[in-house]
């Protein structure tokens, strides 16, 4: 098989920057990704609007012109394909990277598609943009597992009527808390913290104050869950330590991601046990494996959200760049 010189791992909109960068210097680059294209995107509350304007969220200079200055979910699904048909980018969709090994300076891949092909590449540089929405925090209490705990949110419809408990306070938290209400669901919501979260999207902080005030969301402050049973949760409040069972029907864990560096690991890649941090030089995003590059989400350790597209789309010219360096070695 000829080397690919540039792969890249996960087609989200930081991989897509790196196809961009690429494509524009002529650097020979194929996208792969398990699922669609920005599938992470797809994948949001199907009502999200994004909390970055437009401008912000443009890759490889496309412009961005939705209808209002906050683009919708649906409107950055579109702009994404246009991007990708813009560049004409090489996208394997429905096809895994599943395992990585090296031969001498090529990097070997095997893949597997939807349909259960398999196949296997070589690349001389490797960009390893696979995110983190495959990796939800876990609430580690027993009873996790139940089918009435859910760890990602789509709609509020499925809700109605039913006694739902929200946990965390991000704006994840707060979205889904609001949704679930308008649609008629029985909404509480436990944090640990006595407050929510700074970063909750501005504009909705008063909605949600103004629920919560008028008892139409119930709000265990300070306050974790010990054990998730059939139909109830154990909860202990971290000041008093006094203990209450709360009836639910379902429970959806609002608890942020955490991106899993397995292929990274797997390929030598140094990863901080701190931080979670892959080594890697931020001014060209390569690793500290020579020819593998960490792009996206997944250079942010356990900060996931220190990177995101606003700035995540800053590492494809600084990875396209350095392969070219790396090209007259
Ligand atoms: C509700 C919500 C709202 C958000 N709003 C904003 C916002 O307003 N502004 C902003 O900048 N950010 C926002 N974010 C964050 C943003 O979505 C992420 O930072 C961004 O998706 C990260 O991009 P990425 O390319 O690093 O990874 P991802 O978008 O997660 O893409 C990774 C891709 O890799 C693929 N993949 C994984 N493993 C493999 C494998 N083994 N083989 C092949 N493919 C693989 C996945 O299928 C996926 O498509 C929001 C996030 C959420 C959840």
């Amino acid at each position: 098989v000829e080397a690919i010189e540039l792969v890249v791992v996960g087609a989200g909109p930081c991989g897509i920057g790196v196809g961009a960068s690429a494509q524009k210097v002529d650097v020979g680059c194929v996208l792969f990704d398990k699922s669609s294209i920005t599938s992470s995107i797809a994948r949001y509350p199907t009502y999200m609007t994004f909390f970055s304007t437009a401008e912000r969220l443009e890759i490889g200079g496309v412009p961005f012109i939705p209808m209002s200055d906050k683009p919708t979910r649906r409107e950055a699904l579109k702009y994404y394909r246009r991007v990708v048909d813009e560049y004409a980018l090489d996208v394997r969709q429905f096809e895994e990277v599943l395992e990585i090994t090296r031969d001498g300076d090529l990097f070997v891949l095997r893949t597997r598609t939807n349909t259960g092909m398999e196949a296997i590449y070589a690349a001389r540089n490797l960009a390893i943009a696979t995110g983190y929405f495959d990796y939800p925090n876990k609430l580690n209490v027993p009873g996790e597992d139940l089918p009435f705990v859910l760890h990602e949110y789509r709609e509020g419809h499925p809700f109605y009527k039913q006694r739902s408990l929200i946990v965390g306070g991000g704006n994840s938290a707060v979205e889904a808390a609001l949704e679930l209400h308008r649609a008629g669901a029985i909404v509480s919501l436990i944090h640990f913290e006595n407050q929510l979260d700074a970063r909750v999207k501005p504009w909705i902080l008063p909605d949600m104050a103004g629920r919560i005030r008028e008892n139409e969301i119930t709000v265990y402050w300070r306050s974790r869950i010990t054990e998730i049973h059939p139909g109830s949760v154990s909860i202990v409040n971290i000041d008093t330590a006094q203990e209450s069972d709360i009836p639910v029907d379902w429970v959806l864990a609002m608890t942020g991601y955490t991106p899993s560096p397995w292929m990274l690991r797997s390929l030598g890649v140094s990863i901080d046990d701190a931080t979670g941090i892959p080594a890697h030089n931020p001014d060209t995003m390569e690793t500290d494996v020579p020819g593998v590059f960490v792009v996206g989400v997944i250079s942010a350790g356990y900060q996931a959200n220190h990177i995101f597209i606003e700035n995540g789309r800053e590492h494809g010219p600084k990875i396209v760049q350095r392969v070219l360096e790396r090209r007259t070695r």
